[in-house]
């Protein structure tokens, strides 16, 4: 895009998750497309691709989908089935399963069958299980991110802006999105007043492979249904995103003679305050055994023996503990360290429309949620979408109005998601009588 001066405007995008990467590829594929409009820089505080956990499954919904066919090239595109395969015939369905304290089934959808994600794309079903850390490498691909850039914050003069970071380094730009996540410091400093909702409510999540025994176990309580949940009468309650993984060869000690295994992203929630009322709990967030014996200390005071309760106790305890040697890498690539986290979000609609300028906010940055809906990812993926959309028009209107208009849009769709994600979470969270 030429302006006066024959200027190429240069946004800048601060953080490489789902939202930076594809907005990132929304621009190259649909505004540099038969010419170069924008410069586009690209920066990540993670020091590399490896150098930070990035989960093992989410589930994506037709409007993440859909955005992502807008967004990446085609030559991605054509690879999305590698990341979000269909499930395999007999050995996983897509569908939910909900249980009580005690095992009994209370809800169950039932399975369903889709050609492939395309058809999931033009579908209402709520979401699809895929493989979050395999999605992000593909959305890595021909995208030249500047890592170890952590942004501190930025300054404006007239037309320009400047990022800051950390090591002491300034890059101009025409605009500047942050995509930084729930903690974004571009946020921090447009929108001091924007706070965060804690909910009282803590999480831990793990990521696990368990052993055929287990797994048998979890099949023969739940089938091969990909989601998860069970709900504790005091108000804790456990999701689990699984999915298949092949592996060709056994090689960790918990995987004696199997070929195939499941790969679980377990979270378990409960009340902050059991913690923090509780005068006699020992528990370090950097020690990761420490949490997982608060975790099993915790799911036993408030579960009841069952087929359930010991499974969950068996997961938690396979959480790894450490990071990875090099023969359990095919599972563990990097490390995440099990801790207690607060469940939080920001509603873009508990404050007044802020003016538009240079500056905008994209994904967690601006509306983070709660894992329980699963829209998080999903909006970001929007925001995305609906940015490049609206940078088509910036050589006929400028850059206020485009920014304006994606704001209203974003501010208005994630909101509703913000809210119902809040809803849901505290709902499911709240103590339970179950009358069976
Ligand atoms: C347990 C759990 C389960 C979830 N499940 C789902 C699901 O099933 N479906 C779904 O849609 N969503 C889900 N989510 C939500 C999802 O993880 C987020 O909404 C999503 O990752 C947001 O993407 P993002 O690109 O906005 O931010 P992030 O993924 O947070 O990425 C931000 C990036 O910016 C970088 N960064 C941060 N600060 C700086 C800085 N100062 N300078 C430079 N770089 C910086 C970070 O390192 C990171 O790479 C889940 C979340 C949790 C915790």
């Amino acid at each position: 895009m030429l302006t006066q001066n024959n200027h190429i405007p240069t946004i800048l995008i601060i953080g490489a998750g789902p939202g930076g990467l594809l907005l990132y590829h929304g621009i190259q594929k649909h505004l540099n497309k038969n010419m170069k409009k924008f410069n586009v820089k690209i920066f990540e505080r993670d020091l590399g691709p490896q150098d930070r956990w990035q989960g093992y499954n989410i589930g994506l919904n037709p409007h993440g989908i859909k955005s992502l066919i807008f967004c990446l090239p085609e030559s991605l595109v054509a690879r999305l089935p590698e990341v979000i395969p269909n499930p395999i015939h007999e050995k996983e369905y897509h569908g939910i399963i909900h249980r009580d304290h005690k095992g009994t089934e209370i809800f169950r959808t039932p399975p369903t069958r889709f050609k492939s994600l395309f058809e999931i794309a033009m579908s209402t079903y709520p979401s699809i299980i895929s493989y979050r850390d395999r999605l992000r490498d593909l959305m890595l691909e021909d995208v030249n991110v500047q890592w170890g850039k952590k942004c501190i914050g930025y300054d404006e003069f007239g037309d320009e802006i400047w990022a800051i970071f950390q090591d002491g380094t300034k890059v101009k730009g025409d605009i500047l999105i942050g995509c930084d996540g729930i903690h974004s410091s571009i946020r921090r400093q447009k929108l001091p007043h924007l706070q965060i909702f804690d909910y009282g409510i803590t999480q831990v999540l793990i990521d696990v492979t368990p052993n055929k025994k287990l797994m048998d176990r979890i099949i023969a309580l739940n089938g091969n249904v990909l989601v998860q949940k069970s709900f504790g009468q005091d108000g804790d309650t456990t999701f689990s995103l699984m999915r298949l993984i092949p592996i060709e060869t056994d090689i960790t000690e918990n995987t004696p003679d199997d070929k195939i295994h499941y790969r679980i992203s377990l979270c378990y929630t409960y009340y902050t305050h059991w913690d923090t009322r509780n005068k006699n709990i020992n528990v370090n967030d950097n020690d990761p055994q420490s949490v997982i014996d608060h975790i099993k200390t915790v799911i036993k005071q408030h579960r009841e023996p069952c087929e359930l309760t010991d499974i969950l106790l068996e997961l938690v305890s396979i959480a790894p503990v450490s990071p990875p040697k090099d023969y359990e890498k095919t599972f563990y690539r990097t490390y995440n360290p099990p801790k207690r986290r607060p469940i939080q979000d920001i509603n873009p609609m508990s404050i007044e429309p802020w003016e538009s300028t240079r500056v905008t906010l994209l994904g967690d940055a601006i509306h983070a949620m709660n894992p329980f809906l699963g829209f998080g990812t999903n909006n970001a993926l929007q925001d995305a979408e609906s940015l490049v959309k609206y940078f088509s028009n910036y050589e006929k209107y400028g850059y206020k109005s485009c920014i304006q208009e994606y704001e209203n849009e974003m501010r208005i769709r994630s909101s509703r998601d913000v809210l119902e994600s809040r809803e849901n979470c505290l709902t499911q969270n709240l103590p339970k009588e179950y009358n069976f």
